[in-house]
């Protein structure tokens, strides 16, 4: 399998100015060739074949128009058109149903002004990690990077991208087979909620990263300073920079929380489950901004790379299983509840039910799983206990 590993990059001013370059080449070479194809297309001709793409590059770069192009490394323009195919790709799958999920458009032209630029080198562009611990890109030149971990491989591949916030970075692809560590670990099924991040089926209740919602104040603050600059002044520039910062520092310190939670997930289970979501219906609604901010189908992501990384199971129910419906102990089923009732007595069995614990325990148990289930049975005074309690413990994942 493949992962990926980024790390920040520190380009001098020249080869800040060489990237540029690189970023506006890919930019044309993926434009014209999307322009070749539509042209193709509208006058009824057939789709124009990868490999006649990379034809027509070859002979565009001997024209004086686009001599220009032989600055640039071969394989960063390559690697646009292999873009290109890919969205084509991407695309045709969708129409087809080959591909699930929502509906993939049709690739757009790349913006000069889009506030990401991304290049690619593949192994056969001889990128190089130096002993002195620069990155060598060819054409580019040696460019500082910040190793905040190990690289545990050679990689296949590297992008080099530009942020909105004017960042740089070099993301790794690295080909990886799993990690056998032994799952002797319990089986986990996981809630995700919006009172709490997630709730495990042992009982365990993982508070909602408050330190995101002081980060969005802070990004909130930046909008609306920038919402009052005026159009085309250097000010507005200024504030839009600053607005990308904030939004660069939520997505860093949210996945950070995301993978800090999911590893130790994984390692401590030798299953896990969760519940597939329905995340768009809900983003619609005015739980937005937790939604967003809870960021869960990025975390679902995390937790199923890394099961396959470590050799767990990965379980996704079906999202319309009814999880609080039904006591996770005696399995009578006794109808749907509001939101605001989070402990019941069970009409069944009489124990006290915990509404999130007794979820997590019914996700695991739909996903075919054996799940130990003393957690989820809570003295009425614990389970009534304030809402405000979550969130008391914004370093550790674990409450
Ligand atoms: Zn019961």
């Amino acid at each position: 399998m493949q992962l990926r590993y980024s790390y920040r990059l520190y380009p001098t001013p020249g080869q800040r100015s060489t990237l540029a370059r690189a970023f506006g080449c890919a930019r044309v070479v993926f434009n014209d060739a999307l322009a070749a194809r539509e042209a193709a297309y509208k006058a009824g001709e057939p789709y124009i074949p990868d490999a006649a793409l990379s034809k027509r590059l070859t002979v565009s770069k001997r024209t004086p128009e686009r001599a220009w192009l032989a600055e640039v490394s071969s394989v960063v323009l390559q690697q646009a058109l292999a873009d290109l195919n890919q969205a084509y790709r991407n695309f045709f799958d969708s129409v087809s149903g080959k591909r699930k999920g929502p509906k993939v458009a049709l690739p757009r032209f790349r913006s000069r002004k889009a506030h990401r630029q991304a290049i690619r080198f593949t192994a056969n562009a001889r990128f190089k990690v130096l002993a002195s611990g620069k990155l060598r890109l060819p054409r580019i030149g040696d460019v500082p990077v910040r190793w905040s971990r190990d690289l545990p491989s050679q990689p296949s591949s590297v992008t080099v991208i530009r942020d909105s916030a004017g960042r740089y970075f070099a993301s790794f692809v690295i080909q990886t087979g799993p990690v056998t560590v032994p799952g002797s670990g319990p089986v986990t099924g996981i809630d995700l909620g919006l009172t709490h991040f997630a709730v495990l089926s042992d009982g365990r209740k993982i508070a909602s990263p408050q330190f995101l919602r002081r980060a969005g104040k802070k990004l909130r603050r930046a909008q609306r300073s920038l919402s009052r600059k005026q159009k085309g002044s250097q000010n507005r520039d200024k504030a839009r920079v600053k607005v990308a910062r904030a939004h660069a520092r939520v997505a860093d310190a949210r996945r950070e929380f995301h993978h800090q939670l999911s590893t130790a997930l994984i390692r401590d289970s030798q299953a896990v489950a969760v519940e597939d979501l329905a995340v768009t219906g809900l983003a619609r609604t005015r739980m937005a901004r937790s939604v967003h901010d809870a960021g869960w189908s990025a975390f679902v992501a995390m937790l199923e790379y890394k099961s396959r990384l470590y050799g767990r199971r990965f379980h996704r129910i079906g999202r319309f299983t009814p999880t609080s419906q039904t006591c996770c102990l005696c399995e009578v089923k006794d109808g749907p509840k509001p939101l605001h009732v989070r402990a019941w007595r069970c009409q069944g069995c009489g124990a006290w039910l915990d509404r999130d614990i007794n979820a997590a325990v019914n996700v695991a148990k739909a996903a075919g799983l054996a799940v130990t289930v003393c957690g989820a049975q809570v003295r009425p005074g614990l389970a009534l206990a304030p809402r405000g309690e979550a969130g008391t413990h914004p370093k550790s994942p674990w409450k």
